[in-house]
């Protein structure tokens, strides 16, 4: 029963094949079993049994909502009413927030159970999931050793992947829903910005951040996506465009249908086997009658600079709110005001919350601001032009999502900016705000799953799991079985 896929599972749901009650059990049972890849911050079990039981009720009565009696898993920097959010920081280990985030609303009115809220980098700072408060989660795919699962949304990836829940809510602001995917062999989605709602949502950089599922196939997704899109008044970036239904976009042909292949991304530094798993998504493209286009975007080589400057100069002004006074933690024993705010910072944040704070603050500095921050909003102009014309010419963009596959604890690199480049190949679709989704196409040689990213211009996710599901169907990723 864990490895159905939503959609699966919302069919066997509705014909009473089993109830919400019995699934429900099922995943908190597997949660309990595999503590060790420490995926959650917390389980609510309780909460996640009554709101099953409810939701069999709704079926019985044929009431039932459009994920009616779904086990979910929030990534923790949903706001959830009731039910602690972390952000996986010190500095909100016991806070719980008074409201809910629309987006896990929306859930919650689509009759979604949650089973708990998911692992992630401190304030999604981070490629692998390693700077969690909280501890590090461990790839479900993990054999001779334990592998990371890619971040921020790590612990979201590790529970679908490893068939703890049925789909994640995750959070992408340089890659954090698609390249955790890519690293667990699960799909992600990071929608156009302003497709969903940030309001609840704990802010990493507030002109990138999007909200997104993270799921077991594609059309998962595409459901997933419905639910959560869409315009909200309690946010002003959410952009009032009606929510195609995403599912009808399955299984279309993609015949005629024009594919970019950016020359620039073949860069450096990416892996032989992933350029060997991009020629197989070419051509299996090719093949379901794509035409495939060599395209050109000259400015895409600033866009890691341009990411880790506007990156952490929002980064900064969003924790400073973080100051002792009016959230979550405060440090004792201070003799001034100044000092337990120093204080409180100093020990509630990690090191890679104060490493931004630190670039975001230089590069946002008076002597400095014209030098980074403002000449990296001009190039980040030029490479939404780029997009722009490049999406005059094709449908879509095929790229790896991540230059290499997951690596093994120990073996992370051990400078901050080689760990940044892990997102070389998903922030440029931050930067210009429009849908990137990671589908899994192959393992390594090592038995480490890859994924290949499809890039669309604004709103046109419905494309994307169009080109992703033929992906899908003719890669024949083999899903994880068991966890070793
Ligand atoms: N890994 C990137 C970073 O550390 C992306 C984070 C994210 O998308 N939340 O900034």
């Amino acid at each position: 029963m864990h490895t159905l896929s939503l959609y699966e599972v919302k069919s066997g749901l509705l014909s009473k094949k089993f109830s919400s009650v019995e699934i429900t059990k099922c995943f908190l049972e597997r949660i309990e079993k595999y503590k060790n890849l420490n995926a959650f911050i917390t389980v609510c079990p309780e909460q996640a049994l009554e709101s099953a039981k409810q939701s069999d009720q709704k079926i019985a009565s044929g009431t039932a909502g459009e994920m009616e009696g779904i086990p979910l898993v929030l990534k923790d920097l949903y706001m959830t009413k009731g039910i602690r959010t972390t952000a996986g920081s010190k500095m909100l280990e016991n806070f719980i927030a008074p409201y809910e985030s629309t987006v896990t609303q929306k859930l919650l009115d689509a009759g979604s159970v949650f089973l708990g809220k998911t692992n992630m980098d401190e304030f999604a700072m981070g490629s692998a999931n390693i700077t969690s408060y909280f501890g590090k989660v461990v790839n479900p795919w993990s054999k001779e050793k334990p592998l990371v699962p890619g971040g921020s949304s790590g612990g979201s990836a590790a529970a679908v992947a490893g068939h703890l829940c049925v789909a994640a809510t995750g959070s992408d602001t340089g890659g954090s829903i698609r390249q955790p995917a890519a690293f667990s062999g699960i799909v992600g989605i990071k929608p156009t910005y302003g497709r969903c709602s940030r309001y609840g949502m704990i802010a990493l950089a507030s002109s990138f951040d999007q909200a997104g599922p993270m799921a077991k196939t594609v059309r998962d997704a595409a459901m997933f996506l419905k639910i959560i899109a869409g315009y909200d008044e309690k946010d002003s970036t959410s952009v009032n465009e009606a929510v195609p239904d995403y599912e009808s976009f399955i299984g279309k042909s993609i015949n005629g249908m024009r594919i970019g292949i950016p020359k620039e991304f073949h860069m450096e530094g990416l892996s032989e086997e992933v350029e060997q798993s991009w020629q197989k998504g070419i051509d299996i493209l090719k093949d379901a009658g794509a035409e495939i286009v060599d395209i050109s975007l000259p400015y895409s080589k600033y866009s890691m600079a341009v990411y880790y400057i506007i990156q952490p100069a929002e980064a900064s002004a969003n924790v400073a709110r973080f100051d002792g006074v009016r959230y979550g933690f405060r440090a004792e024993g201070a003799k001034s005001l100044d000092e337990m705010y120093e204080m409180t910072r100093e020990q509630g944040f990690g090191d890679e919350v104060k490493r931004r704070i630190l670039i975001g603050t230089y590069v946002l500095s008076a002597g400095y601001y014209d030098a980074y921050y403002s000449q990296a909003l001009k190039v980040q102009k030029l490479i939404r032009q780029d997009l722009a014309s490049a999406f005059e010419k094709v449908d879509a963009i095929l790229t790896p999502t991540t230059p290499h596959s997951a690596f093994a604890f120990g073996e992370e690199p051990t400078d901050p900016v080689t760990m940044y480049l892990n997102d070389v190949l998903t922030v440029t679709a931050n930067i210009a705000g429009l849908p990137g989704m990671s589908v899994p196409i192959c393992l390594d040689k090592l038995g480490r799953p890859l994924g290949l990213q499809l890039l669309g211009p604004r709103f046109q996710e419905g494309h994307l799991f169009q080109i992703g599901e033929v992906i899908e169907r003719n890669a024949n990723f083999p899903s994880l079985k068991e966890i070793n």
